[in-house]
C-alpha cells in the first residue's frame, strides 16, 4: 500500500497564531517542531500498519518547515515550492489514498482557525462550476486526477466539517482544536492528539475502500473574487477564457483542469 500525505500548517495541534506560521516571527520553531512530531506520528503508525511507500509533501508556505533532522526516517519528504503541476511530485495513480494533514477552512469561513484560500491577502473565494472551494477541495482535486481518493483530513472542527461537506462523510476525519476566531480556539493537547491520531490513522486505513477520488467535469469555469482592484487591473482579460466580472471578480473558462488551477496555484 502507498499513501501520500501533504501536511499544512494552520490545523497542525497546538498551532494558534500569526508568530507560528510565518518564518521569522517568535514562535515559528516552536510550531515547526509540532508539526514534525505530527506527521512523524502519522508515518509510525504507517509503518505499524505495513504501508511500506510514504511520501510527505510539507505544502504550508515556502515548503520548509519540517525539521529534516527529526523526520521520521521510513519516508520520503518532497519540500520546497513549486507549480501547480508539480504541487505533488512523485503523485501517480499507484498511491491507495492521500491524507491532509494540519489543514483549515476555506476563507470567509466563520470562526476557524486562519481561514484562508492560497493566501490571506490575495483572494476572498473560489468557486469552480458552482462549487465555493477552498485548500481542501482544491488539493483532492488534484489528487483526484490520479483517481487518488482522500482517506483522512485533520485540522479544526471547521475544516472537518468542510470536508463532510465537500468529499461526503466516508472521509475520517480528526479535530486537533476548536476554532472559536481565526487565532481563538478551545486546543487538544499535542500529546493526547498524538496517542488519537494512531488509532485514527488505523480507521482511515480501515475505511479506505469506502472513500472515491474527487472529480469534477470539464468544462470548467471558475469565479475568483479577488481581494482588491489592484490586483485585477493588472490581469490580462480577453473576454473569451478570462473575464471580468466587477472590480475584483473574474471568471476563467478551461477544458483543461490544471491549466485551470494555474491561473490561482
Ligand atoms: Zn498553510
Amino acid at each position: 500500500m502507498k499513501i501520500y500525505i501533504s501536511v499544512d500548517m494552520e490545523g497542525i495541534a497546538g498551532i494558534l497564531l500569526p508568530e507560528q506560521l510565518v518564518k521569522g516571527e517568535t514562535l515559528y520553531y516552536e510550531a515547526r517542531k509540532l508539526m514534525t512530531r505530527e506527521v512523524n506520528v502519522i508515518i509510525e503508525e504507517l509503518i505499524k500498519i505495513g504501508v511500506k511507500d510514504i511520501v510527505v509533501k510539507d505544502a504550508h508556505g515556502s515548503g520548509f518547515n519540517f525539521l529534516i533532522e527529526d523526520l521520521h526516517p521510513d519516508a520520503l519528504y518532497v519540500m520546497g515550492g513549486l507549480r501547480v503541476d508539480q504541487r505533488f511530485p512523485l503523485l501517480d495513480s499507484s498511491f491507495t489514498g492521500a491524507f491532509l494533514i494540519g489543514y483549515h477552512a476555506k476563507s470567509g469561513t466563520k470562526q476557524a482557525i486562519r481561514d484562508h484560500t492560497i493566501s490571506s491577502h490575495s483572494w476572498q473565494s473560489i468557486t469552480i462550476n458552482g462549487i465555493e472551494i477552498g485548500e481542501i477541495g482544491l488539493d483532492s482535486l488534484l489528487f483526484g486526477l490520479h483517481n487518488v481518493p482522500i482517506m483522512l483530513v485533520t485540522g479544526d472542527d471547521k475544516a472537518c466539517k468542510e470536508v463532510k461537506e465537500f468529499l461526503g462523510e466516508d472521509v475520517v476525519t480528526y479535530i486537533t482544536k476548536y476554532s472559536l476566531g481565526r487565532h481563538a480556539g478551545i486546543m487538544l493537547p499535542p500529546k493526547r492528539v498524538y496517542k488519537e491520531l494512531a488509532e485514527v490513522v488505523k480507521r482511515a486505513i480501515d475505511n479506505s475502500k469506502k472513500c472515491s477520488p474527487f472529480y469534477l467535469n470539464p468544462p470548467y469555469e471558475m469565479v475568483v473574487r479577488y481581494m482588491s482592484t489592484e490586483q485585477v487591473d493588472r490581469l490580462f482579460c480577453d473576454n473569451k477564457r478570462v473575464i471580468r466580472i466587477d472590480g475584483v471578480t473574474v471568471k476563467y473558462k478551461e477544458e483543461d483542469l490544471m491549466q485551470l488551477l494555474s491561473h490561482v496555484l
